[in-house]
């Protein structure tokens, strides 16, 4: 299996890399990412302007990896059209330096490098970690590897488009895995205005959102300490694909539980 590992948070981010190494065991990886961050870019793609792309060499030994003077999604279509010569199973965006939850999905560059492997007809995942730490960045990469696991013995549509987030706990902590919807809410609709002394300015700040969203959905997940799988694809609430994603749930928290027993038993 080859997967596809992107992001947002650029080439050199912890969570690229951690994510790589965590998935590195079990697949071929090959790694196609902006040569910068571009966190809240959304679906951008660069059309008005050559896009240059340097080969770099990679802090995990033998992986393929490009740095795109683009975005995310630039980045999927270079990958999957020109730089990647073999076939591509998978694509994974991620580790998300903080959340993609509700609608800032809608601006999310880590979504939406996966929706440019999604548009492509290729299992996509995005992966989130609530808590932008060393520690949390490393809990999701092993919450990816048991995901890819899941999903390669049990495989999903072929462009199925999920969305995972993880809430800031240790695997062993979390609650489980709850299928969710989207929340109706934005961590970034706040508007702070200053002044130079000249002119007015704005900042658009990120924030956490109130607390109190309904708990089928992601933020309403994170808060409760579950990890939350958004099925981004309307096909997919189809009873058949569905099933297939809670089977992946069932075998996940599994997964989980015996994470958590061999941390106890102290292995
Ligand atoms: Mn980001």
């Amino acid at each position: 299996m080859k997967i596809l590992v992107t992001n947002d948070d650029g080439i050199f981010a912890e969570g690229l890399w951690m994510l790589v190494e965590a998935l590195r065991d079990m697949a071929q990886v090959a790694v196609v990412a902006p040569d910068r961050e571009q966190s809240a870019i959304g679906t951008a793609v660069t059309l008005r302007q050559p896009l240059r792309v340097r080969k770099i060499k990679p802090p995990v030994p033998e992986v393929e990896a490009y740095s795109v003077e683009g975005t995310p999604a630039d980045s999927v279509i270079l990958a999957l059209g020109k730089l990647i010569k073999d076939k591509i199973d998978m694509i994974v965006s991620g580790i998300n330096q903080g959340p993609n939850l509700g609608d800032d999905v809608f601006i999310s560059g880590t979504v939406s490098a996966a929706l440019q492997g999604y548009l492509h007809g290729l299992p996509a995942l995005a992966i989130s970690a609530t808590n932008a730490d060393s520690l949390n960045l490393k809990e999701a990469a092993k919450f990816a590897v048991l995901m890819v696991k899941g999903i390669s013995s049990n495989p999903l549509a072929a462009d199925a488009l999920l969305n995972v987030n993880l809430p800031g706990l240790p695997l062993a902590k979390v609650k489980g895995v709850k299928i969710t919807t989207l929340a109706s809410k934005s961590h970034t609709d706040t508007v702070e205005e200053g002044h130079d002394g000249k002119h007015a300015y704005y900042w658009l700040v990120r924030q956490k959102v109130n607390r109190g969203a309904l708990k089928t959905t992601d933020i309403g997940a994170i808060e409760q300490g579950h990890i939350s799988i958004t099925p981004l694809h309307s096909n997919l609430k189809s009873k058949s694909s569905s099933s297939t994603i809670e089977d992946l749930c069932a075998k996940l928290l599994d997964d989980l539980r015996e994470l958590a027993n061999t941390k106890r038993r102290g292995i």
